[in-house]
């Protein structure tokens, strides 16, 4: 008699949850793969058959988590699944957040989320022109993503109707309040129709923060993710201790180390971005500033050259 052991490995596959078990329909599912996107990130995970099923949301989420499409994605799929209305199109959901830079990352997230979807939106924001929002606002849109200042005044002047709003997003709303907009905020609540469904996100959940979103929230779920590491692994630190004097000097010694890479350096003012910026460019290094003294089409002109290489450094405030 013979007896055959057979070895076997036993192979643990752990199920990780994809976009299909999120029920997702096909025409975002490909979208998100033309992204590259493989697998919801853990706020994506979480938040989006909440927000599907219509619920309210408070989403406690960094930036760069994926907060975006957690929102972004559910909101497509109710529009495009939801009752087709007759006639122009109505703003049927606002996006609601602090920065034009914000605003307009949004916007294009909608635009690759929503690419095989016959859904239209908009960005509007103040420090540029309002005549090509306005043109886009007339040819009817479902999506609207803004800043406050702009938005009130373009209701204010009868071009935007807020009156079909289902659903309606706090983006960012701890540095909305930094930023000095909660009158604006509140003034908008007024506005929006009673029956809606809000989703508020902020990264941090102090008391001003809650109470507000107890007041604007209906039965909410709660979605937290907290950062694993507040920086990226791939990101090595470094501290010089450093005369003001040399740090200039330090920092092109630096740069000159990696020739290829694309480097972002934070200055306290905006004085001091200019001043860096003015250094490098005499050291032919090409660079640019961002902040709130620059003009909007300055700051755009100025990350796209970033993102397209076109200069190498990008001077910032926060
Ligand atoms: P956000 O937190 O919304 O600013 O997103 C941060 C970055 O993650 C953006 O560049 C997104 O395009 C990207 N992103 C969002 N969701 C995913 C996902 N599921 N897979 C890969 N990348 C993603």
């Amino acid at each position: 008699r013979f007896v055959y052991i057979l070895s076997c490995r036993i192979f643990l596959i752990q199920r990780m949850t994809t976009f299909k078990d999120l029920k997702l329909i096909d025409a975002i599912q490909s979208a998100l793969e033309a992204q590259g996107y493989e697998k919801p990130t853990p706020i994506q995970e979480q938040a989006i058959p909440h927000v599907l099923l219509g619920k309210d949301l408070l989403g406690c989420a960094q930036t760069g988590t994926g907060k975006t499409a957690a929102f972004a994605i559910p909101i497509l799929q109710q529009l495009a699944t939801g009752e087709v209305t007759r006639g122009k199109k109505q703003i049927r959901t606002l996006i609601l957040t602090p920065t034009r830079e914000l605003a307009t990352q949004i916007e294009d997230n909608f635009k690759e989320y929503g690419r095989n979807l016959d859904l239209r939106s908009a960005v509007i924001f103040g420090g540029v022109n309002q005549n090509n929002q306005i043109k886009r606002l007339q040819s009817g849109i479902d999506i609207l993503v803004a800043t406050p200042g702009r938005l009130l005044d373009l209701i204010n002047q009868k071009y935007i109707n807020l009156s079909h709003i289902e659903i309606f997003v706090l983006d960012e709303a701890d540095r909305m309040l930094d930023m000095g907009f909660i009158h604006d905020v509140k003034k908008l609540l007024t506005i929006l129709p009673k029956k809606r469904q809000t989703l508020f996100f902020s990264a941090t959940m102090p008391d001003s923060i809650l109470s507000l979103a107890n007041s604007i929230l209906t039965n909410p779920v709660k979605v937290e993710v907290t950062p694993a590491s507040t920086t990226a692994a791939t990101i090595q630190q470094s501290v010089y201790i450093i005369d003001k004097n040399n740090k200039n000097l330090l920092l092109l010694d630096d740069l000159k180390k990696d020739i290829d890479d694309s480097v972002l350096v934070f200055t306290r003012t905006k004085h001091g971005a200019d001043k860096i910026v003015r250094f490098l460019e005499k050291n032919d290094v090409k660079a640019a500033a961002i902040h709130g003294n620059k003009s909007q089409n300055a700051r755009q002109r100025a990350l796209d050259n970033f993102k397209s290489k076109e200069i190498k450094v990008l001077v910032a405030t926060d």
